[in-house]
């Protein structure tokens, strides 16, 4: 069995947010589906572990926002490597509250889908969490992130409570080296550099200013590690 055929699977990048009484999440996934259209109604997948399943699983409710393209890395690493168990994600994110009150964040998003889940189906790691659409617009004009444009252009790594994520092996050797954060498993390449935080492309890792941080957690350079 070849499992990089499951890269040939197209997906786009969302942030799903929800609510547990007064405390709102919000988290990264890339399964979002529409499934039928009358009554407009989609699928997201999401992951036991994480805490947004938990509050969907309690309020029923559920908001889906599309993330464009241009949408800095620090925006999904804040909402995709980052727990609402350690932070409060929505402390520092714009967003207003749906016809369900779920969150609708609205920072670095295109569009919004808002839903009330009909239906739960456990799928061992996941649920799959169907829901009726109970509001959505389009907020801006853009282009929407891919998984694939996240994750062969920007180059972040997929987390490993991702529903597509495969293990990866290192194919060919750099010329110069990437280094890896220890904290949330972004890979630094050097041919890439990290244009958001200032760093060219071309850029050796040895020549990154020290006060440099990981642009998806936050960690200090000195949490990289080199990768052989
Ligand atoms: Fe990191």
């Amino acid at each position: 069995m070849n499992l990089k055929a499951l890269y040939k699977l197209r997906y786009g990048l969302y942030v799903v947010s929800s609510r547990k009484g007064d405390k709102l999440n919000g988290q990264i996934a890339n399964t979002v589906f529409q499934i039928t259209s009358e009554p407009p109604t989609i699928a997201v997948s999401i992951n036991k572990n994480n805490l947004t399943h938990e509050f969907i699983k309690g309020s029923k409710v559920l908001a889906v926002s599309v993330i464009s393209q241009d949408a800095p890395l620090s925006f999904i690493g804040h909402f995709g490597f980052k727990s609402g168990r350690d932070i409060d994600k929505m402390g520092s994110i714009n967003y207003k509250a749906g016809e369900t009150q779920a969150p609708v964040v609205t920072d670095n998003a295109l569009a919004y889908l808002e839903a009330r889940v009909i239906q739960e189906v456990d799928v061992g790691t996941h649920t799959i969490f169907i829901g009726e659409l109970v509001g959505a617009d389009v907020i801006k004009e853009g282009e929407p992130m891919t998984y694939a444009y996240y994750h062969q252009v920007k180059r972040g790594t997929t987390p490993k409570t991702a529903p597509s994520y495969v293990e990866e092996k290192n194919e060919a050797v750099p010329k110069m080296a990437k280094y890896k954060c220890t904290v949330c498993g972004w890979v630094y390449d050097p041919e890439l550099g990290d244009p958001d935080g200032g760093i060219k492309p071309g850029t050796p890792f040895e020549e990154i200013p020290d006060d440099w941080v990981c642009p998806i957690c936050g960690a200090a350079k000195s949490d990289f590690e080199r990768m052989e």
